[in-house]
């Protein structure tokens, strides 16, 4: 009866939420919290996947979970204080591995985002810059989620799954996976459901 009990939310084909365990280095304000999580459920809903969000500092340690994955977000995750100067921002997210497997842990670089977009941020209004600062940083976090979920090193032509962005695309009202990239996810996603299926326990 336990066994029944304790997975019910895994009957049928729907594959539970993947927990996202995050990190911040430091608080970012909620406007920009809120837009990342905001938009990186915007840019999963086409590939069937839903994510709840923990803080890793208040993880107890005994949480299981089919699918998680471990984000540290690096840097100042905020849009205030910008300045118009140029630099190399770095990679802007990356995912480790280990003898050529993807692990689930993924680095945000939020100061190299923001380096990166900063002279493009300060020529929109001041009350939208965290929104769309969030965005930015959810569309990085979502490729680092597509290795780790679509367990691949590839990267696609097109869309969210491209190995590098532009601070247009970083910026654009919409910038999502491409198809094919989307139905990677969408094909793990029905294996990870038909697995839980079968487990529970
Ligand atoms: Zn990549």
């Amino acid at each position: 009866m336990l066994a029944l009990g304790v997975f019910p939310a895994f009957g049928g084909s729907r594959a539970a939420p993947i927990r996202l365990y995050i990190h911040f280095q430091q608080d970012p304000p909620d406007a920009v919290l809120e837009s990342i999580q905001e938009e990186l459920s915007d840019i999963m809903v086409p590939a069937g996947m839903e994510f709840e969000w923990r803080s890793l500092s208040k993880t107890l340690g005994n949480e299981v979970s089919v699918e998680l994955a471990v984000i540290h977000f690096k840097g100042t995750c905020n849009a205030a204080d910008l300045s118009p100067t140029e630099g190399y921002p770095g990679p802007l997210g990356w995912t480790h591995m280990s003898d050529g497997e993807i692990l689930p842990f993924s680095d945000i670089n939020c100061d190299g985002i923001r380096l990166f977009l900063q002279r493009d941020l300060l020529r929109v209004p001041e009350p939208n810059r965290a929104a769309l600062y969030g965005h930015a940083i959810a569309r990085v976090l979502a490729h680092e989620l597509y290795h780790i979920l679509a367990k691949t090193t590839k990267h696609g032509a097109w869309g969210v799954g491209k190995p590098a962005y532009s601070v247009q695309e970083l910026l654009s009202n919409k910038f999502h996976f491409d198809k094919k990239q989307c139905d990677l996810l969408r094909a793990h996603q029905a294996h990870m459901a038909s697995m839980s299926g079968v487990t529970g326990q």
